[in-house]
């Protein structure tokens, strides 16, 4: 699974971040999902690899603009562009009645069937080749976080064992690979006793805004990546909690506690610089976080482009 950043600023954008967005892409590289869909998301869409037909879902984590505003532009823009498959928007209740009202108000008719399904009531979806799940956090509007789940299974022949009970390879290995039981010599042989299953699950959970990681306690579990905002740095956690937001060492410290293997930061408050410029910038989060946090740690900028391995192990592929 790969997670590709469409904007990390939060609230507003500035001249290096747009407001919030982020694909999930699924192993092959083709299709996408979309966490949230901040005004001019589809400009930066136009900028990356992805393309708005390969789009499989829309995921709102909450109402808020910077969350949604560019939502009805670009259902409008995939129309125009040709978009004939429908569409998943799993959002809070309110949106679906807004988009469709706006669509109707700016006779925006749209040549492909968008489905609705609200966040609050979701249960395990599956959606393309990941399964999709949520859970409330704690902001001054329902919030909410996603889960991505990707279940890879192979099977693989036990050659040793059937090189020593001497059945020989050809048409009865290709059966039982195919799943089937074979009869050799009067004597039949179940599938399931010569063939190895290995399931590996990846889980990448991605968070909208929030001021209680511990509200993720139990979703998290058997996550390899966490994608969580970072709206300050400690010095401003009163002002944080009272906005609704975290600040860098509070998510670093719950994903320490979790042992999350890669956190990623993104959302950052307009008053940071971009890593590197003099303080405040998003280097002061850098250090707040490794302070306490062992794991892999990402701080997102738009463009970045992450891999998760077969391991576990998180790779920038973008920019380099
Ligand atoms: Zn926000
Ligand atoms: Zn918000």
């Amino acid at each position: 699974m790969d997670m590709y950043f469409l904007g990390t600023s939060s609230g507003v954008p500035t001249k290096d971040r747009n407001v919030s967005g982020m694909a999930v892409i699924e192993p092959g590289g083709k299709y996408w999902h979309l966490v949230d869909c901040g005004e001019g998301t589809q400009h930066q869409i136009l900028r990356s690899p992805l393309s708005l037909q390969k789009l499989q879902s829309i995921a709102i984590t909450h109402v808020h603009g910077d969350h949604c505003y560019g939502l009805p532009g670009l259902l409008a823009s995939a129309g125009l562009g040709g978009r004939k498959d429908p569409l998943k928007i799993i959002a809070p209740k309110g949106i679906e009645a807004w988009v469709m009202e706006t669509l109707k108000h700016t006779a925006m008719f749209l040549p492909y069937e968008i489905e609705f399904f609200a966040v609050e009531s979701l249960k395990p979806m599956a959606v393309g080749s990941l399964t999709i799940d949520a859970t409330a956090l704690s902001h001054r509007v329902p919030s909410f976080a996603y889960g991505f789940v990707h279940q890879d299974i192979s099977t693989k022949l036990d050659h040793i064992k059937l090189e020593s009970e001497g059945i020989p390879r050809g048409p009865l290995w290709g059966a039982l690979q195919k799943g089937d039981d074979i009869e050799f010599e009067g004597q039949t042989y179940r599938n399931k006793d010569w063939v190895q299953v290995n399931s590996i699950q990846k889980k990448v959970v991605v968070c909208g805004d929030n001021d209680a990681p511990d509200s993720l306690d139990g979703f998290i579990e058997g996550c390899d990546v966490l994608v969580h905002e970072s709206t300050f740095t400690a010095e401003f956690a009163t002002r944080a909690k009272e906005v609704g937001h975290s600040h860098a060492g509070l998510i670093a410290s719950y994903a320490q506690s979790q042992s999350i293997q890669n956190l990623i930061l993104t959302h950052f408050s307009a008053r940071y610089a971009p890593e590197g410029k003099p303080s405040p910038s998003i280097s002061d989060m850098r250090i707040e976080a490794e302070n306490v946090f062992q794991g892999q740690l990402f701080l997102a900028s738009d463009h970045t482009h992450y891999r998760l391995d077969a391991v576990g192990s998180l790779h920038q592929l973008s920019p380099c």
